[in-house]
């Protein structure tokens, strides 16, 4: 029974043709240098024998899906000193956005249900779930990737609440604080100013209303509450690392810290 169990987690060496394949395809690994690619690899060999994956809804889950998870699930905890997602194994994985039942309590007490459109969600102490066609690597654009959003909210809960504060190493406290409680005062001052902007005749949740957000340095997503900023400036920090940086310059630099990753640095191609 033992020896079963140990087999079972014991990782398997990912494929190389496949490992190569599939990070073709993930035009943000480019900043990494070859030792660090194979320190992804064995991070994400690791990974895949800790996780379980289970398709929902009659998806099928292949060795391409687990593969294309785990790189973009790994790669912001790759230089990070401390053994992340050990809080879960499951991973599920729907065949498109999925629906989940919601209850609010407006300020006067009264209940609304409704059902959310869901990519993706991390339950604390619970599964990561996730929308294969926004999780595949084919369906993702700069500053959009539900895999790093929904792995940031699993570092993030690492010590309590989904805050926007993930375990810190020593020292930068403080610095996070101040940083990101700057950038997100600016982004929820900046969204407010946009949202007045926009026409009266204009429904704010229309598609119509886009080319106004698109102004805006990130996804609007990121003013609903400190833990989804750091969500969503991850996404951007290593998707559409520029712009972010441009925007918010401090926060670009923390986030260089933190991460211990430099998504800008630029590799030649070798000769
Ligand atoms: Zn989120």
């Amino acid at each position: 029974m033992l020896r079963k169990l140990l087999n079972r987690s014991a990782p398997a060496p990912i494929d190389d043709a496949a490992w190569r394949r599939i990070g073709a395809r993930l035009p943000f690994l480019a900043h990494l240098g070859d030792d660090e690619r194979n320190k992804l690899k064995v991070g994400c060999e690791a990974f895949l024998a800790e996780k379980q994956f289970s398709g929902a809804a009659g998806f099928r889950v292949d060795d391409d899906v687990r593969i294309a998870i785990a790189i973009q699930a790994c790669l912001p905890t790759l230089h990070l000193p401390l053994r992340p997602y050990r809080d879960f194994v499951e991973i599920v994985v729907y065949p498109d956005r999925f629906v989940a039942p919601r209850k609010q309590v407006d300020e006067a007490g009264v209940v609304h249900e409704f059902d959310d459109e869901l990519a993706g969600e991390a339950m604390d102490g619970g599964p990561v779930v996730l929308s294969w066609p926004d999780a595949d690597p084919a369906g993702q654009h700069p500053g959009y990737n539900v895999v790093i959003h929904e792995f940031a909210h699993k570092l993030d809960l690492i010590d309590g609440g989904a805050d926007g504060t993930p375990p810190l190493p020593a020292g930068m406290r403080s610095r996070w604080t101040r940083t990101m409680t700057e950038a997100w005062d600016d982004f929820c001052a900046q969204l407010d100013t946009l949202e007045a902007s926009i026409p009266r005749h204009i429904d704010p949740e229309s598609p119509a209303a886009d080319a106004w957000y698109a102004r805006l340095p990130l996804d609007p997503y990121a003013a609903t509450d400190p833990g989804e900023f750091f969500a969503v400036a991850s996404e951007h920090f290593f998707t559409a690392p520029l712009p972010l940086r441009r925007a918010y310059p401090a926060l670009y630099d923390l986030f260089r810290d933190y991460f211990r990753q430099d998504p800008l640095f630029v590799r030649l191609p070798r000769r």
